[in-house]
């Protein structure tokens, strides 16, 4: 959920003095697209659930092009070093500045993912380097592992452990049922692995639903965090503050909006935003506008109104509230947020209040609206770029993805 899916760069409200260190621009999109070959939602990959676009069609034959043919293209892409030791078999995930694939060892057949990033570009360099930092470090049961790397000019392979449970918010609409307990375990995994990188002076600083991923697709799956693109790593006789300016903007905390330097406590801010979401299918923080987003931001404004929140608990609400404070100071720490009454008592409860069909619908409306709203907005500024035209176009075709998801599920 966000403004897509893309970690980006704030752009400075008018009225708010941003002084930028470091800049991570979005993904632009297929201009340079080497993976355009790639498979999305491929059947045997963990986002089968997503209709399959159409298949690609050769120019010359008219006929679609055999999966063999597509998988043999993008295998074509990674190093022989790598396609030695494993398999190529899917493509399961894209992100800014990555493609994520699903591998077998050949000799163990053991499943894996492997990350590729391209490191051609400045960005692409950086995000691998923070990503490597911090992989390199964290042995932790909700943090994805990293098993090994190889390195060329312009690649970088990750070989990670695989999570084939899917995404979050892929699990809530796929399970047909969520209670405030529910809520409460998905958060209490993700406390433990935000507690234990920040007693090693590590802040994730991309923490949103899309880079917590389900272990296996087992209702007792653990939920592991991924994505350290982002994170930041304390080095030794550093202080535990930061300057940078990044992440996805609905999550970004209000002191990094405002150029504060600021510390771990940034991914607790997330942590309110993901609490909020998981609890309604809404966003506390939304506005198609930027500056008014970070308007909504910097005052912490967000309330309770509509579905479901007149069924959901006053300690989930004041839980949420301790975590969307604006004065980073007074923000819940993870051990703090761990032994809140909410997530303790609610953890342990067993029947709680399905909440279920408003946070889908809720989920389901917004993804809807926004794809109004995109096209709206294409209609009356034809006079973009091509490059936001065609960021516009995937974060429609996820929507229309996302949308045709949820009326599945629906209809049966
Ligand atoms: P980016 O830094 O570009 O956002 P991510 O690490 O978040 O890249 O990966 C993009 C997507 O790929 C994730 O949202 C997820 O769906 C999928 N993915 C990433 N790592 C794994 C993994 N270890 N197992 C399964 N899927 C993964
Ligand atoms: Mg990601």
């Amino acid at each position: 959920m966000g403004c897509g899916t893309s970690k980006v760069l704030p752009e400075p409200p008018k009225d708010v003095h941003l002084d930028l260190v470091k800049k991570v621009e979005p993904y632009t999109g297929y201009k340079t697209d080497i993976y355009k070959h790639f498979i999305k939602g491929d059947g045997d990959g963990i986002k089968s659930a997503i209709p399959s676009p159409p298949c690609h069609v050769n120019p010359h034959t008219e006929q679609p092009e055999p999966r063999k043919n597509r998988v043999a293209k993008y295998r074509a892409k990674f190093d022989p070093r790598v396609t030695a030791k494993y398999d190529i078999k899917a493509l399961i995930g894209r992100g800014s500045f990555s493609r994520v694939v699903r591998v077998e060892h050949k000799a163990t057949k053991q499943p894996y993912a492997i990350k590729l990033i391209e490191t051609k570009y400045r960005e692409g360099r950086e995000v691998c380097e923070s990503e490597l930092c911090v992989l390199r470090r964290v042995r932790h049961t909700n943090i994805i592992q990293l098993i090994e790397v190889f390195e060329t000019q312009e690649r970088v392979y990750m070989v990670m452990e695989l999570a084939t449970g899917g995404e979050l918010f892929d699990r809530i609409i796929a399970k047909g049922s969520f209670t405030e307990r529910d809520a409460t375990r998905v958060l209490q995994m993700v406390l433990d692995g935000v507690k234990y990188l920040h007693t090693l002076g590590i802040t994730h600083r991309d923490l949103k639903p899309e880079n917590l991923l389900y272990y296996h697709p087992g209702m007792d799956s653990k939920i592991m965090i991924t994505d350290f693109g982002l994170a930041s790593a304390r080095k030794k006789g550093d202080d535990c503050l930061m300057k940078t300016t990044c992440g996805t903007p609905e999550y970004i905390a209000p002191e990094i909006l405002v150029r504060k330097p600021y510390t771990n406590s940034v991914d607790m801010w997330a942590l309110g935003v993901i609490s909020y979401i998981l609890l309604s299918g809404t966003m506390p923080f939304e506005d198609d506008n930027r500056t008014r987003l970070y308007r909504q931001i910097l005052k912490g404004k967000y309330s309770y109104s509509g579905e479901p929140w007149p069924s959901v608990s006053n300690l989930a609400k004041d839980f949420i509230d301790h975590l969307l404070t604006v004065d980073p100071n007074d923000r819940m720490t993870a051990l703090q947020a761990l032994k809140h009454p909410w997530v303790v008592t609610m953890a342990a409860s067993s029947s709680m209040k399905n909440l279920h069909r408003s946070i889908s619908q809720n989920l389901l409306k917004r993804a809807s609206s926004r794809c109004q709203s995109t096209k709206s907005a294409q209609s009356t500024r034809s006079s973009r770029s091509t490059k936001s035209n065609k960021s516009r176009r995937v974060r429609e075709r996820e929507l229309r993805e996302l949308n045709l998801r949820y009326q599945q599920h629906y209809n049966g």
